[in-house]
């Protein structure tokens, strides 16, 4: 049973990372979204050779990592979901990477975070590529001026961009907006891609995807 799940695994993440190294050069890296995995399913993954991983809940991440990172050292965390103000020192504790810095305020609490612990993580701001009304991240035309705040006056680095296209949408538009405004701000580095479209995603540019259920098979019900 468990020789089969790591077997699937490791087939599944060699054929994903085949396809990457074929769309882009150098390829983007593979984020495993490990959200609402059970501990076999991590385990394996762990097994194949994965260190970079995605939760996007930051106890769930707690519960998924915390007693595992001393086995790995090489480990890279990152934060994939919102982020509240009140939980960004356990945020800036557990990640290597933040991705969805959106607003001023979260930029302030996570700059006195890094203050307090000593801990930098690296940080992306999310783009609200489509403007959609209930979901996450800055409007594009809200991106410089969040730029400023967070590099001005909260004295923090930004390394670049992330998105999470409208589902129903073709994505590739929203890549192309995201990697347009990622060069227009000298940011190098961009995360978008998951898994109906990660290929795409490495042919406008993403440095990194974020893949769940085509790495892991279908993630449980949370
Ligand atoms: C869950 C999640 C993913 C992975 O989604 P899949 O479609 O399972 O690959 C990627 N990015 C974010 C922000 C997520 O929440």
């Amino acid at each position: 049973m468990t020789d089969t799940l790591e077997l699937e695994i490791s087939k599944r993440r060699a054929a994903i990372l085949a396809e990457l190294a074929a769309a882009a050069t150098p390829p983007p890296v593979l984020i495993a979204v490990s959200k609402t995995q059970p501990d076999a399913a991590i385990d394996a993954m762990l097994a194949a050779g994965q260190r970079v991983f995605g939760e996007n809940r930051v106890q769930e991440a707690a519960a998924h990592w915390q007693h595992r990172r001393g086995a790995y050292p090489d480990l890279e965390l990152h934060l994939i979901g919102p982020l509240q103000t009140n939980k960004s020192e356990d945020a800036v504790r557990l990640f290597d990477v933040i991705q969805t810095l959106d607003r001023p305020k979260l930029a302030d609490t996570l700059a006195a975070a890094m203050e307090k612990t000593g801990r930098r993580p690296r940080l992306f701001i999310q783009v609200n590529t489509g403007e959609e009304p209930q979901k996450a991240g800055v409007t594009p035309a809200g991106l410089a001026a969040l730029l400023d705040h967070a590099c001005t006056k909260a004295g923090l680095e930004i390394d670049g961009l992330m998105c999470i296209p409208p589902v129903g949408e073709p994505a590739g538009p929203h890549f192309a907006l995201l990697a347009k405004l990622a060069n227009a701000h000298g940011l190098t580095r961009l995360s978008m891609g998951m898994s109906g479209d990660y290929v795409l995603a490495a042919r406008y540019g993403a440095t990194h995807v974020r893949v769940g259920t085509a790495l892991f098979g279908e993630r449980a019900k949370p």
